[in-house]
């Protein structure tokens, strides 16, 4: 039998975002991480039976970052060295991509006053990465769209309100990405009132630098988790593909698997309505959100999973393809290169692009 791994988000779990990494929600976190690790230990005893001790991970390691949990396994060897520099760069990153930590990158620039801010090289990286995505999708992703972020709570314990019409309407009218300026190091918001939020692409860009270490330190067979969303490093040692699987929108629970793709040097992300809302007067209100309206995306799609060797492409693309829907999204991964993706709309049919290479689980 073979190894899987989930792709797709606990509920309750994801997210760089919203005021959400603040020390008051650990315990709660801390009792769902240990939820959660019970649950992979018992489904990964299920999916590898016998052999598990030939094609488990020889080192790994669980942690909390980014309001998620993140899962880094090593395959061909037992290092924990390479763990340790793992987790202090995740550590690093949230210090400097946190939207809500006091005196991060992003915090510094939110809070300028439209002033110019010096950031760090990393920060200057993932923002151009993610403005080329803003650019090439018009706008349905914008990084800018924070003052909007600002004014919903999709966690499973928030209050379900949403927000009034005209505090939407007032929050986009600050949502440009263009207003967005970068010179040297320096990072300046035309618009005082606007606001960089990087939920939609940072994990994405962490699980490449983090498998960026992983290689550097002689490791060839790993998986890389964040919240769901898996990066396959190599393949498993046997010289076979990892198997990711991805959850089926709303169901059973987060084992409640719809495909799985086998996958070396691949990254498999998901971005789901189910994997952060509330539910009101019988309507779903989730965290992918028009930046036109302010109002969360309600187009017919359920998830839009990416298979791309670059993470930070799949998790732009993710968000990017969901805002776009359907067709245009479908017609934007056509146009790229190496680049597949899967839609569920609402009644449970399954779309693919043309080089889509997920089975239907069970098989
Ligand atoms: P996940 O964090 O579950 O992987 P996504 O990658 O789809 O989900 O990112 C969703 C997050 O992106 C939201 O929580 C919010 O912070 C941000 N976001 C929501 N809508 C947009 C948008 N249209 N453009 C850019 N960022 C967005
Ligand atoms: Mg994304």
């Amino acid at each position: 039998m073979k190894t899987a791994v989930l792709s797709g988000t606990v509920p309750g779990h994801g997210h760089i975002r919203g005021g959400r990494e603040t020390g008051k929600r650990y315990p709660r976190v801390r009792i769902q991480l240990l939820q959660m690790l019970a649950a992979v230990m018992l489904f990964a005893a299920v999916m590898t039976g016998p052999a598990r001790a030939v094609t488990g991970p020889l080192a790994e390691r669980t942690g909390f970052f980014f309001d998620t949990v993140i899962t880094v396994s090593l395959y061909d060897t037992g290092d924990e060295s390479i763990l340790d520099k793992c987790f202090e760069k995740m550590a690093y990153y949230e210090s400097i991509f946190s939207r809500t930590r006091e005196g991060s990158d992003i915090w510094n620039i939110d809070h300028a006053g439209g002033k110019p801010v010096a950031v760090s090289e990393d920060t200057i990286d993932l923002i151009r990465r993610a403005l080329e995505w803003c650019e090439i999708s018009d706008g349905a992703l914008d990084i800018s769209i924070a003052p909007v972020v600002d004014l919903w709570d999709f966690h499973e314990d928030s209050q379900k309100e949403i927000p009034a019409q005209e505090a939407l309407a007032e929050a986009v009218s600050h949502v440009d990405y263009t207003g967005i300026r970068i010179e040297g190091d320096e990072v300046t918001l035309e618009d005082p009132q606007a606001g960089i939020d990087l939920g939609a692409i940072a994990k994405g860009y962490i699980s490449d630098r983090v498998r960026d270490i992983v290689i550097e330190n002689g490791c060839s067979s790993a998986l890389i988790n964040l919240g769901g969303n898996v990066l396959a490093v190599g393949t498993k040692p046997d010289g076979k593909d990892f198997n990711i699987g991805i959850r089926r929108p709303f169901g059973e629970s987060a084992y409640d698997l719809i495909q799985v793709v086998g996958a070396s040097d691949l990254s498999v992300i998901t971005s789901g309505t189910y994997e952060r809302y509330f539910e009101k007067d019988g309507v779903i209100y989730h965290h992918i959100l028009d930046p036109d309206t302010g109002y969360p995306v309600e187009n017919g799609l359920t998830s839009v999973s990416i298979l791309s060797e670059d993470a930070t492409d799949g998790d732009a693309l993710s968000t990017t393809c969901f805002v776009l829907g359907l067709e245009k999204g479908m017609e934007l991964i056509e146009s790229l290169d190496g680049i597949e993706a899967m839609m569920i709309d609402e009644d449970g049919k399954i779309y693919s692009s043309s080089g889509w290479t997920g089975r239907d689980y069970p098989g």
